[in-house]
C-alpha cells in the first residue's frame, strides 16, 4: 500500500487541469488528456480524450481531484505538441 500511495503522490505532482478548444475541463497526465466520463459524488471516471476518435481505454479515477486510480495502455502516440489552458 505504501508503494501505490507514494505512486499516487508522485502523479498528483504531474497532473494538470487544462481546457479543451470547447472550453472543456480536461486532466492532462503525461501529454495524454483525458475527459470527465461519469461522476458519482466525489468520485470521477475519465476517459482518454481519443476514446471515441481512435477507440483507446485508457482511464484516470479520481476522488476529490486526486488520482487514486489508472487503467489501460494508450493505443496511441502522446499530444506532445498540442496546446492547451491551463486551469490553476
Ligand atoms: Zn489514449
Amino acid at each position: 500500500m505504501a508503494l501505490f500511495h507514494s505512486l499516487s503522490i508522485r502523479m498528483q505532482s504531474l497532473l494538470e487541469y487544462v481546457l479543451s478548444k470547447r472550453g472543456k475541463k480536461l486532466i492532462k497526465l503525461h501529454n495524454f488528456t483525458y475527459y470527465a466520463a461519469s461522476k458519482d459524488g466525489p468520485k470521477t471516471r475519465w476517459r482518454c480524450s481519443t476514446h471515441a476518435s481512435c477507440g483507446c481505454n485508457a482511464a484516470l479515477y479520481t476522488f476529490h481531484d486526486e488520482i487514486v486510480g489508472q487503467k489501460g495502455v494508450h493505443s496511441h502516440p502522446s499530444i506532445t505538441n498540442k496546446q492547451f489552458t491551463k486551469i490553476d
